[in-house]
This record gives structure tokens, sequence and C-alpha cells, in this order.
């Protein structure tokens, strides 16, 4: 395949403006133990408070934004372990435009309910079988609807960048941060941002360690597929990166780090009992990898995304007393 054109941070400057006003700009919070435990200043991006829980409203909603009266009268169709599908939903919703969401049948009960509680058509698949993006084809050519892919899309991941703007915005430069890795519309989205406003800053990608492909794929220069990994980190059980999001990220990223589901679950545990914050395990990676750094990130500023925070409450009991 030929290397698209890839977006720009002028198209994060331009997803920022139609994001405002309708995008929540999310708390950046602080934690003096953390502070402490790792001897650095950290600054933790929220975008657990987003609408719909996540940061994937930003990128849904930009993308759809831009459609054509003739996409919006047929609708839009998407594919989505969950927060996409919510994303989609609830913009979909707020610009009047028909949704159809391609769901996995075993996507937490909490994200199935809140997209169809948006007013989202809901198709369900096993997605250990069968291929979600063979059927949201096959409903677009069916039914013209426009399909809005959960990471790589130029505008999808335009929008995902627009946290990380407002996190430079509101904190100034850092020295690193630390971004959740599925298909990279995040991190590629938050890669333009970064190099544009804080160019020496040290950008981390973290994936579950058992799903690697990201950092497999970083290191060997070209996109390695996986079978859909086992994790407690549905947000990221994605089985490769994008072609869009990859070429950002080889470019643009310092390097891609992992974290295994007990780490994840730590990170959970400090941000319910020491920030009375509930996130989702996908939206811990960020954290559970600062912590393995520890001393390298001694005396630094440093930047920590959380990326969502949709769980189900007894599977998040579940988790936390285990
Ligand atoms: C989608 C998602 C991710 C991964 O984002 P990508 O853009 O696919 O890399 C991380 N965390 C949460 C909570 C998500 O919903």
């Amino acid at each position: 395949m030929t290397t698209p054109d890839l977006p720009t941070y002028a198209d994060v400057e331009a997803a920022a403006k139609r994001l405002e006003g309708v995008a929540h700009r999310t708390p950046v919070n602080t934690s003096r133990t953390l502070n402490d435990m790792l001897g650095a200043e950290v600054f933790i991006k929220c975008e657990n408070f987003q609408r719909m829980g996540a940061f994937k409203f930003r990128g849904a909603y930009n993308a759809l934004s831009k459609f054509s009266p003739e996409q919006r009268r047929a609708g839009v169709v998407a594919f989505s372990s969950g927060n996409h599908a919510q994303g989609i939903a609830l913009s979909a919703r707020l610009l009047g435009i028909p949704a159809t969401i391609v769901m996995p049948h075993d996507a937490p009960a909490a994200k199935v309910a809140a997209t169809k509680g948006y007013g989202a058509n809901v198709v369900s698949y096993d997605r250990y079988t069968e291929d979600r993006e063979a059927i949201g084809r096959r409903l677009a050519g069916e039914h013209g609807f426009t399909l809005i892919p959960p990471y790589d899309h130029p505008d999808v991941l335009a929008g995902q960048g627009t946290a990380a703007r407002e996190l430079f915005a509101e904190v100034g430069a850092l020295d690193a941060l630390f971004c959740p890795l599925g298909g990279g519309g995040l991190l590629s989205g938050t890669a333009l941002s970064t190099r544009a406003l804080a160019p020496q800053c040290k950008l981390y990608g973290v994936e579950p360690e058992a799903g690697n492909d990201g950092q497999q794929s970083f290191r060997s220069g070209s996109i390695v597929h996986i079978d859909t990994p086992k994790t407690i980190a549905d947000g990221a059980q994605t089985q490769h990166l994008g072609q869009y999001t990859f070429a950002i990220i080889k470019r643009d990223v310092d390097d891609i780090l992992t974290a295994t589901d007990a780490q994840l679950v730590e990170a959970m545990k400090f941000y319910a009992s020491r920030m009375k914050m509930i996130v989702e395990p996908t939206g811990c990676l960020s954290l559970a990898a600062a912590l393995q750094m520890k001393d390298a990130l001694r005396g630094k500023r440093v930047g920590i995304l959380i990326s969502g925070g949709n769980i189900d409450l007894e599977r998040f009991c579940e988790l936390v007393s285990a």
C-alpha cells in the first residue's frame, strides 16, 4: 500500500474548533502521593470524565461533523468493542445522523446498553470467529452508510489529538507523556499535538503485554498482525495498527511499552483508592507503564493520559478485590 496523505497538527486544531462547546475540556488532576512515588511532577489528563466516558467522543464527533448532507441522511456505521461505538452513537444523535453499530457479543453490558441508549441500532458478532470489518463494509454497501473506523481515519485521529492539545495548553511542555495504545488513533493524534507543542517531550505508547503488536511493529518497522489478545484491557484488544496511525507513530513516537493485566489492576486500585476515580483497565495503561519506569522519571514533568472510565461496576469490584 502507498503511504497515505497524513493529517497534521493543523487538522487537530480544526478538530478542536469543531469540538469547542461540545466536548468537555476534561480536568488535569494531580496526586501528591503519585508525585512522591515517582519523584516527579505528574499531570493526569482525565478523559474518563469526557462525554460518554472516553476520549473516543472527540474523534467520532470530528469525523461526523465533516459529513456531507447526503452522508448525514444515509447514516453512519461503525464497528467497535465499545467506546468508539458510544462515541459514534452520541455524536450521531447530537448531529441528527442515523447510526448502526457492529459490536462483539461479549462487549461489556454497560457499553452495549449505553450505545443503545444513544439511539443507535446494534448488530452483534463473535469477536473470535467473525470479521467485524467485513460486516461493517457489507452494511455500508447495502445501505449507503458511511463507515467510520475506530482509529485508522484522518478525522478520527485528528479529533483524538485534541486531548493532548488541551493538556499542553494547560500545563505547558512536559518531559515525558504516556498514552494508551490500541489501534493507535489516540497515540497518533497525541503525537501530532506533542510534536507541535512540546517537541522535546518523550512520547510513549503503552499497550497490553498480551497484545504487543504495536511494540513489534514499531521495532520491526512494518505493521505486525496478531490474534485477538486475551487481556482485561478490552479497549486495546486490537490485532494491528492502521496505515495512518502507524505512519505517524513510526515517525513521531519515542517507544512503545507494555503493561500486564496485574499491573493494570494495581493502577486501577491506585486511581480508585488515592484519587477517587473509576478508570477502566485500558485507561490504566499509562500509569501502569510510568510506575515501572520509576527512577527514569525522577525530577521530570510527566503527563499521563487516562483514556476512559467505562466498566461495569460488578466487573470493577471483581478486578480490584481479587
Ligand atoms: C479505544 C480506546 C483505547 C485505544 O485507542 P486507539 O485509538 O485504538 O489506540 C484506549 N483506551 C480506551 C478507554 C479506549 O476506548
